[in-house]
């Protein structure tokens, strides 16, 4: 077992990646992070991240 293979999946492109950070228990690849991070809350686009990272909220509320 040298196969040292750990692709994670991005929660918000849906897209199996190997860098990024956990937020909770999503998982957010470099690249949407950098999304975020300059992304202007008035774009559509981050209202769409924000639902998202909601749903992680509330999901560990219930843990
Ligand atoms: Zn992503």
């Amino acid at each position: 077992m040298n196969n040292k293979q750990v692709t994670n999946h991005c929660g918000v492109c849906d897209k199996p990646k190997d860098d990024g950070i956990y937020l909770y228990q999503l998982f957010i690849c470099s690249e949407c992070e950098k999304d975020i991070v300059t992304t202007e809350p008035d774009d559509a686009a981050y209202s769409v991240y924000v639902k998202k990272l909601r749903a992680i909220n509330q999901s560990t509320f219930t843990i």
